[in-house]
């Protein structure tokens, strides 16, 4: 048996229909945006594996950082201990979060970093003995897995069998252009109830939703609106963090500063499971106390890794490079030139780009994730050697900034493809 046939009669893999889902693809290596197969077939990593990778796969500086790291202390409890990699990535996320944060709480991935949020701000009412229990969120969001990501997303298919169990959530619509005033006048009505906690959403980009964009004016307007009314902001920046929108964070490009900021994915630059959630002091003050049972019970056996933030820290070490930036500037632009170029074919859409983040919406007539044309667009990827995950039929690139013009080509190529076979 090879590798796929032996995953076959043991594993169960995410978002997969099993009984239907053609055999897994066997990686064994990975270099740069590649990814290479047991059956030699080569890869362009185009959605950055689940839009965790930065760098490149299997990069020699963060290999040897986590290597050194898991030589000298691989783990140990984050309660009542502390280590340098924990705090030094504190400190450095510190220095280029948007101003105002002064905490990090660490988990072990984009919904935990969610969930954690969510239970400071329930919390953090609780705390001051003025209970509020609403969360509002945009209609088509996803902030993840967990009952009170899933919560706080959007309710689709993904959450369908779990509605009962999920806790009540105010939405609105996302502001997208010419929906801005409704969102807003939306908001504004929710607000003045006076009993809501807090407002999550994806800054600029919602991802899973469907690559949804909005503007960043419109969103300094809704978190004016929060602050106003005392409502906490909680960017969740698990996709759109570490440079995908073009800056380090889609929140730069707001007036307006968070209460908290979710944060996972390209948080050790798509090398180890990690989760942050950071917050500002006012939050962190309001869990200070003598009595204990305002504490924030929260914590996972594995927070804090000492070899996963060694791989964040090695992954900002990059970041911050000057010729990383460049690449990121490139790749928008090149993005931005090869949305032009396409933007008119007829089975377009609409195409939409922020940054390094291009989605393609072909017009079909069906819009859900579970159409046959997502099937087909991906193993027409495939076949092309690209690794594509449309969203019904929706479809995205979000590369590693390391992808060369030459893989960017083969991509675009692969694109302009699937726009003949819809
Ligand atoms: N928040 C956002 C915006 C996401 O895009 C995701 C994952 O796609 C999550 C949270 C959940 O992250 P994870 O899959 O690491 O639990």
């Amino acid at each position: 048996m090879n590798l796929a046939e032996r995953d076959q009669h043991i594993i169960w893999h995410p978002y997969t229909q099993m009984k239907t889902a053609a055999l897994p693809v066997p990686i064994v290596r990975g270099e740069g945006a590649l990814l290479f197969s047991e059956d030699g077939k080569t890869y362009i990593d185009a959605v950055a594996s689940w839009w965790v990778n930065l760098h490149g796969h299997a990069h020699p500086y963060i290999a040897e950082k986590v290597a050194e790291q898991l030589r000298t202390l691989e783990h140990v409890i984050f309660a009542g201990f502390t280590h340098e990699p924990a705090v030094t990535f504190a400190e450095r996320l510190l220095q280029i979060l948007p101003a105002g944060q002064s905490r990090i709480f660490y988990s072990d991935n984009g919904s935990t970093a969610v969930e954690v949020a969510i239970k400071m701000a329930i919390q953090y009412w609780n705390n001051l003995d003025t209970p509020k229990k609403k969360i509002i969120a945009f209609r088509d969001s996803y902030h993840g897995d967990t009952f009170g990501a899933m919560s706080v997303s959007a309710r689709s298919a993904f959450t369908a069998p779990f509605w009962p169990f999920l806790f009540e959530v105010e939405f609105i619509d996302v502001p997208t252009a010419g929906k801005e005033e409704e969102s807003i006048k939306q908001l504004e009505k929710l607000a003045a109830q006076g009993d809501i906690a807090a407002f999550i959403y994806e800054p600029l980009v919602l991802g899973t939703g469907g690559m949804i964009m909005y503007k960043p004016e419109v969103l300094d307007k809704l978190m004016a609106i929060c602050q106003q009314h005392g409502i906490l902001n909680i960017a969740d920046e698990v996709m759109t963090g570490f440079g995908r929108t073009g800056r380090t964070f889609a929140t730069d490009y707001l007036q307006q500063k968070p209460d908290m900021v979710c944060l996972s994915k390209g948080l050790t630059g798509g090398t180890m499971a990690l989760g942050a959630t950071s917050c500002n002091e006012k939050i962190y003050e309001a869990f200070l106390h003598d009595d204990r049972s305002k504490t924030l019970f929260h914590g996972h056996s594995y927070t804090a890794n000492p070899v996963a933030c060694a791989a964040g820290l090695a992954s900002l070490d990059l970041l911050l490079q000057p010729e990383t930036q460049e690449s990121i500037n490139h790749i928008a632009q090149r993005h931005a030139a090869f949305a032009a170029s396409i933007k008119d074919l007829p089975q377009v859409l609409e195409v939409r780009q922020q940054g390094t983040i291009l989605a393609i919406e072909f017009y079909d007539g069906a819009t859900s994730y579970f159409s046959d044309l997502r099937d087909t667009l991906y193993s027409f990827g495939l076949d092309n050697g690209v690794i594509l995950r449309p969203l019904g039929n929706i479809i995205y690139v979000i590369p590693p900034y390391c992808i060369t013009d030459a893989q960017l080509d083969q991509v675009y190529q692969t694109l302009k493809g699937m726009q003949e076979i819809v």
